[in-house]
């Protein structure tokens, strides 16, 4: 007599009692997703109020309340108020702006839902994406690499195995505990923050990671990169890998690489770059110049969800010595034998588990061709140049940095303000300008507050950065009118 066969008599599962109920709501879904993002220049970008924040507060859901009626409060609730990156009109932070075949290929990879080894095609695929990427990009090809999450991950990625490649004890065995001279690291003061937080996760602790000062075009001073290293070592740490900066948050700026590269090799250090964004300048025919070196990097870190518009999550990270990489995150475990024998992605990362990111990177290439994405990257330089001469005709405003890449740092100036009313003037035109639906973001450069465009957006077009600066000007005028009054 078999006992559990009463417990049975009622079988459950997620997949739809009608299956056309749900095939129709998708065909909805597809057709409101499609035509949000066809109309997205007419979107209005607001704020979530308190309102639709109350709404979103609710208890647990113990029953189910249906598709539509889930979907309609998704519509209702979420769906309004996203964070407009895809809006041509956003340009805060460095921000992507993902793509209508980005969103579709999506939902392909979530249909496969696969995690799995090699014999099945996600492997494949991942693997012909990482293919393509070191051609790309010009980086030797028997690199090892791995689609992870974005830029974080990848430079902590690429981190992890300096770390591992280069101490003087065995970190898988010992961990930093038995570090005797102690390790550091260098890169410049506009390094990401990220690097700053893999180092603290890596156990290094904050203060190895040496900030250098930087020059007038914000890119690390060489000489004093020399001398910090050579310090460290007389005080009898061991200096084991500079970060050089291929287009820094704040301006674009990129390190010169092939110092940094000369550097670290005549002193045995890693190289790592981060390239979150701008390691696509490869693609510019008027900036690839400023990626010479970048094939020199023992790790490379990038993203494809900034400059390459593709949608979040997705970057990279790839290592020169596949050795080295394997080791920091070779994973061995007997219920997984057999798997992993061909199978490397879960060897060169943090994840077992993994998404089929790989898919998303393979259509859109295939899709659009990587000519479209070079084109696209080079009018977002163009239109940095453009917007930067139409502030400089302006007496109303100044650059602050020369453009050096896709990012326009400027603020609007009267001369009988001082600097300090100056930020707070320029701290409330930017406020005013989100209000309005333009959005650029801010950094404090030599102590002024600084109005930042960071253009990676494959939908801006000429006239909306004339409209931009005419507004800039129009509220920055009226701003300066109620200070004076
Ligand atoms: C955005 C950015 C990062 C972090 O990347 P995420 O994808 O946001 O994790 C690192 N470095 C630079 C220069 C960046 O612009």
């Amino acid at each position: 007599m078999i006992r559990n066969i009463e417990k049975l008599s009622k079988e459950h599962t997620l997949d739809p009692k009608n299956w056309d109920n749900l095939i129709a709501l998708g065909h909805n879904m597809l057709d409101d997703m499609m035509n949000f993002l066809k109309n997205i220049r007419k979107h209005e970008i607001v704020p979530i109020s308190e309102e639709v924040i109350a709404k979103i507060r609710q208890p647990v859901p113990l029953k189910s309340q249906g598709y539509e009626e889930t979907y309609k409060e998704f519509l209702e609730h979420v769906f309004p108020y996203p964070v407009p990156g895809m809006h041509p009109h956003f340009w805060g932070f460095v921000m992507g702006t993902g793509s209508p075949l980005g969103v579709l290929s999506e939902m392909l990879a979530a249909c496969m839902n696969s995690n799995g080894p090699n014999y099945f095609t996600p492997y494949h695929i991942e693997n012909q994406v990482i293919e393509w990427l070191k051609e790309i990009l010009d980086y030797p090809q028997d690199a090892s690499g791995v689609l992870v999450s974005g830029g974080s991950m990848a430079n902590f990625t690429g981190l992890a195995v300096a770390r591992n490649a280069k101490a003087q004890v065995d970190i898988k065995k010992q961990g930093v505990q038995d570090i005797q001279n102690k390790m550091v690291l260098y890169t410049s003061k506009e390094g990401h923050k990220c690097l700053t937080r893999a180092i603290e996760l890596l156990g290094l602790g904050n203060e190895s990671l040496r900030l250098i000062p930087v020059n007038e075009k914000f890119q690390i001073d060489i000489k004093s990169l020399e001398t910090a290293i050579k310090e460290d070592k007389r005080a009898g740490f061991h200096p084991f890998c500079v970060i050089g900066n291929a287009g820094s948050v704040n301006t674009g700026a990129f390190d010169d690489l092939i110092s940094l590269a000369d550097i670290c090799e005549e002193k045995d250090m890693w190289f790592h770059i981060d390239g979150a964004f701008g390691a696509w300048a490869k693609l510019s025919s008027t900036h690839n110049y400023l990626t010479r070196g970048m094939e020199r990097a023992d790790s490379l870190a990038f993203d494809l969800h900034k400059w390459m518009y593709m949608p979040y999550e997705i970057g990279c990270t790839l290592v020169r010595d596949k050795e080295a990489h394997s080791k920091t995150f070779i994973y061995e475990a007997e219920y997984l034998e057999n798997i992993f024998e061909r199978h490397e992605a879960p060897n060169y990362s943090v994840q077992l588990s993994r998404n089929f990111k790989a898919l998303k990177a393979w259509i859109l290439l295939k899709a659009d061709g990587i000519e479209k994405y070079a084109q696209i990257i080079q009018q977002n330089i163009d239109q940095a140049y453009y917007l930067a001469e139409l502030i400089e005709n302006r007496h109303e405003l100044e650059l602050v940095v020369p453009v050096s890449l896709n990012i326009v740092c400027f603020r609007y100036i009267n001369e009988n303000l001082s600097d300090e009313k100056l930020n707070d003037l320029n701290a409330q035109l930017l406020m005013h300008l989100w209000f309005n639906g333009m959005i650029p973001s801010y950094t404090t450069l030599n102590g002024k507050y600084t109005l930042r465009v960071s253009i990676t957006n494959h939908r801006s077009i000429k006239e909306d950065f004339n409209n931009f600066v005419e507004e800039v000007v129009r509220i920055g005028n009226s701003v300066l009118s109620n200070q004076i009054e």
